[in-house]
């Protein structure tokens, strides 16, 4: 893995401000190890500042255990953010971005189930579910607490520069569809609330994994919707592989860093193994954090 940022995008946005967004819906593993990695890695070389965010949105997933697991988890790693974040503690602020879209009518109430959408999708495919605008429509009240809220997109290519992948061009209408940016069950979504937080928290770097690369486009379109002038920059990190060849098996990267932890695993054997699974060391040796820091910052080209 290599990353770049080009000059430009350095001096209009110093000092940088990225994040690392965990869900406090389970406890960190590997995959999110190799994001925080990514994370602090990248803001050593900007000189940037990391904003620990609990993306807590999902009240009925979201539970305190594992938000504290994570606080631990970070802490035994050695990878302590600067400021933390969470977003239970401001709902107000995705009801008045709701209420903003409304004012330039850009909302619809939407009561489709997911298994319709998933109608016909297998695998992959219904993770990914594409709104075909149904309710479009209809005239359903966005405000009635349950039914779904919808935000009209129009068809448009997005761009951008991504700082590992390279130039990106997405069609987020057709893609995506309309996203979703309240349940049924009156929970924000994660598209709203990250274009919401990653604005008003000053976001100016977002370093996170490829698997989130596909909503990156229906992010941009939605934060210019909200008065974002100049989106973030993205860098999408490689998802752990296997470099030699060897099965490591599912449970290699979805282990527990909590189970570890209390097996008496050390930090430094999980940051190794990360580190050259994410092509960024020859041998799985240990590393202290310091020099997984190091050659994640490293890893920039000019
Ligand atoms: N909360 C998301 C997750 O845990 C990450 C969101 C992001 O980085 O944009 O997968």
């Amino acid at each position: 893995m290599q990353w770049r940022l080009t000059k430009s995008e350095s001096s209009s946005r110093n000092p940088w401000t990225t994040r690392f967004a965990p869900s406090p819906t389970g406890f960190l593993h590997r995959g999110h190890v190799a994001s925080a990695l990514c994370v602090f890695g990248i803001a050593r070389a900007l000189d940037a500042e990391v904003l620990l965010r609990i993306e807590d949105h999902d009240r009925g997933r979201a539970r305190k255990a594992f938000e504290d697991a994570i606080d631990t988890d970070l802490a035994w790693l050695g990878l302590v953010a600067a400021r933390r974040a969470r977003q239970s503690d401001h709902p107000e602020r995705y009801a008045a971005a709701l209420d903003a879209l409304d004012a330039s009518r850009l909302l619809y109430g939407c009561d489709c189930s997911r298994k319709r959408l998933a109608q016909g999708l297998q695998g992959e495919l219904a993770s990914e579910l594409r709104y075909d605008g149904q309710c479009r429509e209809r005239g359903l009240d966005w405000r009635d607490p349950t039914v779904g809220v919808r935000v009209r997109l129009e068809a448009e290519l997005v761009s951008f520069d991504d700082a590992i992948l390279g130039p990106q061009t997405q069609s987020p209408a057709t893609e995506c569809g309309d996203p979703l940016l309240r349940d049924r069950h009156g929970n924000f979504t994660y598209q709203l609330c990250v274009v919401v937080d990653d604005h008003l928290e000053r976001v100016g770097l977002v370093v996170r994994g490829a698997d989130l690369t596909a909503s990156t486009g229906r992010q941009i379109l939605l934060a210019r919707l909200l008065g974002r002038t100049e989106p973030p920059a993205f860098a999408h990190h490689p998802l752990l592989v296997d470099l030699e060849g060897k099965k490591l098996g599912k449970r290699f990267f979805s282990a527990a860093v909590a189970q570890e932890r209390a097996a008496g695993v050390a930090p430094e054997k999980i940051l190794g193994e990360v580190l050259h699974h994410l092509g960024l060391a020859a041998t799985a040796a240990p590393l202290s954090t310091d020099a997984a820091l190091a050659a994640v910052a490293a890893a920039r080209r000019s």
